[in-house]
């Protein structure tokens, strides 16, 4: 979470900064603060937004070619001006943006209170810096080897940059667990949480690696070593990324020009990789993991959140086309609960940010029993790509409002893709079936376009039921992971209390709610389990429940039946995932706006959630 953006060189920093965390205000918005370096340190920071913290400095000296910027997600200490970032050491000769969490802070605080520290926040992040120059002092070492010293005495995740009052031309970058990349210009440096804020500067661009720290000089070559001392060489990397993708184009919201590019981005999905004419499939990315993936007893999906319902979507698929177990794991279960992985297992975490803490650790322990790890990723050279084995991009662009959206499209075409191919390789469905798929799957982009267009039919569903407090959704088969997506976007992003269930558990249990206060969402699609879902529909209806169902266009049985309908086109069962969600996105987007909800940014939460 947070988002952290620093320039060292000969230009004016305030303006790269403010801009760095504009585009970075997706990971953590509950305060924002800058710290300048200008014939001494100069720090500026507030409780709230980045426009807030703008319209704050409009007055203030900004002078400087050196600065650090970030906005929190709060994690130790609440969202006040004195536990905003950037913070002091004691003597105020250092200052430091955090993100992660230190997690022995309180010895390590303990041990400097003893020594004479006292600190202003309630933060982990104070305690680091104190720790920090506490040992410069005491050790007598330049601040870079502090640095290291104190990094080799912390338990936790951290990517932090420091200033130094002493170092007019430097700043000092390290990462543990949480992202950092590093822009190289002619003489100067970016340094941001991810290459958003830095790609209008420059393409050339390091990611730090784990445990590493980066002095950068103006005017002088990137050094690089290890908390160990270990001298290391800088990997350049070039930036595919292009800045046209990272602005709203016209929407109202970020959330829904990326609702509205999923035709586009389900197309990127696939491009290179299917060609129905010629009955090809393939992914670059795992080409040389095939015959393992073949060989494995299972495959252990990992992720979190909206990745997850991507991996319940990819367990079906798997199982229903190619016939390979599969079982789905919150990344977060996974990791603590000693999981049973065999050498020759496959393991695949699903990641939009691929910096997603806990399934980094899911990859870690999954890697350390001798499992084969592959990667859906959307953003490239994350974390989660770099520590996987091999995989695969979704490639759906830049994604940043909050909610999830075309990343959850674009992973579920990349799953479909991989069974297909699976399958095909295994013989696992006639060839006449499978060449049906690849030709459905290609028109996909063309269906979803009409999804899209709904001439307005989700907005005024969303006007119906925009002050109700509570919503079911529901679904079978394919159908189910769809229901339980509709039902996060809803509580993300407007605050309604939101289930979603398989249509037939709703005997056990949730219909005891169903009064005719409660809308019930169902996904009645014509294919798979229909008549059963029709027959969970009457069951709502005979207790007065408000019924909103997507049916296949043409639907006569279910439009009777429901107090609202959104059509989708017919497409194959396996595929309505990617043409369901969709209205069921739009569903959640207005009604959030509807109560004016800030959707880009809704409360508590972050894009990319690095702690655990
Ligand atoms: N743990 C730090 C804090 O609570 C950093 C949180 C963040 O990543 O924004 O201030």
């Amino acid at each position: 979470m947070c988002g952290i953006v620093a320039y060292v060189g000969y230009k004016q920093a305030y303006p790269i900064l403010i801009k760095g965390l504009e585009r970075l205000e997706y990971r953590g918005y509950d305060s924002a603060g800058v710290a300048l370096l200008n014939h001494g340190l100069k720090t500026y920071k507030i409780p709230g937004k980045v426009a807030e913290l703008k319209r704050f400095l409009e007055d203030k000296d900004l002078d400087g070619n050196l600065g650090i910027a970030h906005t929190r997600w709060a994690t130790h200490g609440e969202p006040n001006f004195t536990n905003a970032h950037p913070h002091y050491s004691q003597t105020k000769s250092l200052s430091i943006i955090h993100n992660g969490i230190i997690e022995n802070y309180a010895l390590l605080k303990e041990e400097l209170i003893k020594r004479g520290y006292t600190f202003n926040s309630d933060t982990d992040t104070e305690v680091l810096v104190n720790l920090i120059e506490d040992i410069q002092l005491n050790e007598q070492v330049l601040l870079d080897e502090a640095v290291r010293i104190a990094l080799n005495q912390v338990v936790g995740a951290y990517a932090i940059v420091i200033l130094s009052a002493d170092s007019p031309n430097t700043i000092i970058a390290a990462r543990k667990g949480s992202p950092l990349v590093i822009g190289i210009g002619d003489d100067d440096f970016y340094v941001a949480s991810d290459a958003t804020p830095i790609v209008e500067y420059t393409k050339n661009v390091v990611y730090l690696e784990d445990e590493e720290v980066a002095v950068l000089t103006r005017g002088e070559k990137l050094k690089l070593r290890d908390i160990k001392n270990h001298e290391k060489t800088p990997y350049i990397q070039q930036l595919e990324m292009n800045l046209s993708e990272l602005e709203k184009g016209g929407y109202e919201h970020f959330m829904l020009k990326e609702i509205n590019e999923q035709s586009r981005s389900v197309k990127d999905s696939m491009r290179g990789r299917l060609n129905a004419s010629k009955a090809l499939v393939s992914l670059g990315g795992i080409v040389d993991y095939e015959q393992t993936i073949l060989a494995a007893n299972r495959i252990v999906i990992v992720a979190c959140g909206t990745s997850w319902h991507a991996g319940l979507v990819g367990e079906y698929l798997f199982e229903d086309l190619a016939r390979i177990p599969v079982e789905v794991e919150y990344a977060s279960e996974f990791r603590y609960r000693n999981p049973i992985i065999n050498e020759g297992d496959v393991v695949l975490a699903i990641s939009q940010s691929g910096e997603t803490a806990d399934t980094l650790a899911a990859i870690e322990l999954a890697k350390s029993k001798g499992a084969i790890i592959l990667g859906i990723c959307n953003v490239v050279g994350s974390s989660i790509a770099r520590a996987t084995h091999a995989g695969s991009y979704t490639h759906a662009g830049p994604e940043i409002g909050v909610a999830s959206t075309k990343a959850f499209t674009a992973q579920v075409t990349v799953l479909t893709l991989m069974a297909l191919r699976l399958a095909e390789l295994k013989g696992t469905i006639p060839r006449s079936r499978f060449i049906r798929l690849l030709h459905e799957l290609e028109d996909l982009p063309n269906k979803i376009e009409r999804v899209l267009d709904d001439k307005g039919a989700t907005k005024f569903i969303a006007s119906q039921f925009k002050d109700v407090h509570n919503f079911l959704y529901l679904g079978r088969g394919y159908n189910f992971p769809v229901a339980l997506e509709g039902a996060l976007k809803l509580k993300e992003i407007s605050y309604i209390h939101a289930e979603g269930y398989p249509a037939a558990e709703m005997k056990h249990g949730p219909i005891a709610l169903i009064d005719e206060n409660m809308p019930v969402v169902f996904i009645a699609t014509s294919k798979g389990i229909y008549d059963k879902v029709v027959s969970n529909i009457m069951e709502v209806k005979a207790r007065s429940g408000k019924i909103i169902a997507v049916v296949t266009e043409g639907d006569t049985t279910v439009r009777e039946l429901a107090d609202y309908v959104i059509e989708i086109p017919e497409t194959e069962e396996m595929l309505i995932p990617m043409l369901a969600t969709i209205p069921l996105q739009k569903l959640a987007y207005y009604i959030a706006v509807m109560r004016g909800c800030n959707v880009d940014m809704p409360r508590n939460l972050a894009k990319s959630v690095t702690v655990e």
